[in-house]
């Protein structure tokens, strides 16, 4: 029966959007100030203990709109930048094979994406819950988010999923190269169909 519950739960997502969300409030607002966020948004189980599994998306979702309604839209996207490279380091740490790791920093760039960007898309619900991410590799390296969590019920002048964006940066840079950028060039919130991510080289 538990599992029909699950299922019924709707689309889930990987624990550490919420772990690493306030672990990066933590970092830029102290202990005390996050802890009295969480208790007066109804979260005071998370000073108890952090999720472990995966959780209903719409945590995350709700997780954001409030972190919004506390800090303003962008003090809120550098905790959720924060959060997002965070996010990469555990898994370019804990999920990404040793051999990946060792291989991909040694083919050129072009070749590595090629290789690597099919893993993400593979893995991606973990991150993405019922968003759909997607890349092309021609004519340009672009990455796609259809239905970006981050980008739900908001609506601004400049691309807003600063979580995202952070994570694909942060995990293409220790994965691939360290050299790599990645910028959000259209995002749900402005209007667009669906958020897209422009991945370059710097000099
Ligand atoms: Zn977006």
């Amino acid at each position: 029966m538990q599992e029909v519950a699950q299922i019924s739960a709707g689309p889930q997502i990987g624990p550490n959007s919420i772990i690493q969300t306030i672990a990066a409030a933590r970092e830029q607002y102290g202990d005390e100030a996050v802890a009295a966020w969480l208790r007066r948004t109804g979260r005071a189980h998370l000073l108890e203990a952090m999720p472990d599994h995966m959780l209903p998306e719409s945590e995350f979702g709700a997780l954001i709109d409030d972190l919004r309604q506390w800090l303003g839209i962008s003090a809120a996207m550098q905790v959720l930048a924060r959060s997002g490279d965070l996010t990469a380091n555990y898994v370019a740490t804990n999920r990404v094979p040793g051999f990946i790791r060792l291989l991909l920093p040694r083919l050129p760039v072009g070749f590595a994406l090629r290789i690597f960007l099919p893993a993400i898309a593979r893995h991606a619900w973990t991150f993405a819950g019922s968003g759909r991410f997607g890349y092309t590799l021609q004519p340009v390296w672009r990455l796609t988010l259809a239905d970006s969590v981050e980008a739900r019920g908001v609506q601004a002048r400049e691309p807003v999923c600063a979580y995202y964006r952070a994570a694909f940066a942060g995990l293409l840079q220790r994965v691939v190269c360290d050299r790599l950028r990645v910028e959000e060039v259209k995002c749900r919130a402005m209007g667009a169909a669906q958020c897209e991510f422009r991945v370059s080289l710097s000099k």
